[in-house]
C-alpha cells in the first residue's frame, strides 16, 4: 500500500518533467516560428517566376521575372530589355533600386539628361521621380529592381524622347 502511494505519488513528478521538457521544446519552436516569420527567404525553385513579355508600361521587347512578390511594399523583379525596349515614364512611391546584371542601359529623370548604366551599376531612384529605364538601342539590358511602394505609369517614352539618348 506504502509502495503504491509512492509509486502514484512518483506519476505527476514525471508528468510535470515530461511537460516541461514538451513545454521548453514548444517554446524553442515557437521561436524559431517567429524568426522564420520575420524573414521571408524567396529560393529560385520558389520564385514566382516569369511574367511574360511587359504589357502595356513597356515599349519593346521586355522580359520580367519576378524574383518576390510584393512584400511589406516592397517587390523585386528581373527585367531584361532588349534593344531599343524601354519602360513608360514612371513613378515608385517610395523609390526604387537597380542593380545592373548585364548589358548597357540608358536611365532618365524627366528635365536631366539620359545617363549610361553598365552591368555591375547600382542605382537609386528617389521617391515620385518621374523617369524611365530600358536598353540602349544596340544592346541589351538586365537589371534587378527593388521597387518600393506603388508605381505610377505614365506616357510612353516616344521615339523623339528616346533617340535624343547617347551612349
Ligand atoms: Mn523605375
Amino acid at each position: 500500500m506504502r509502495q503504491v502511494l509512492h509509486h502514484s505519488q512518483d506519476i505527476p513528478k514525471w508528468q510535470k518533467c515530461l511537460k516541461s521538457v514538451f513545454g521548453l521544446k514548444d517554446i524553442f519552436s515557437l521561436e524559431m516560428n517567429q524568426e522564420a516569420s520575420r524573414v521571408k527567404i524567396v529560393s529560385p525553385n520558389e520564385e514566382p517566376g516569369g511574367s511574360g513579355r511587359g504589357g502595356a508600361t513597356f515599349t519593346g521587347d521586355v522580359f520580367t521575372y519576378v524574383t518576390m512578390e510584393y512584400t511589406d511594399g516592397a517587390a523585386v523583379t528581373n527585367v531584361c530589355f532588349t534593344p531599343g525596349a524601354r519602360t513608360h515614364w514612371h513613378s515608385h512611391e517610395n523609390g526604387q533600386m537597380l542593380i545592373v546584371l548585364a548589358g548597357r542601359g540608358w536611365i532618365q529623370s524627366q528635365g536631366e539628361s539620359v545617363h549610361v548604366i553598365h552591368a555591375g551599376d547600382t542605382v537609386w531612384v528617389p521617391p515620385n521621380e518621374s523617369h524611365w529605364h530600358g536598353a540602349t538601342k544596340i544592346s541589351y539590358m538586365t537589371h534587378k529592381a527593388i521597387s518600393l511602394g506603388s508605381t505610377k505609369w505614365g506616357d510612353e517614352v516616344s521615339e523623339s524622347e528616346y533617340g535624343k539618348s547617347v551612349g
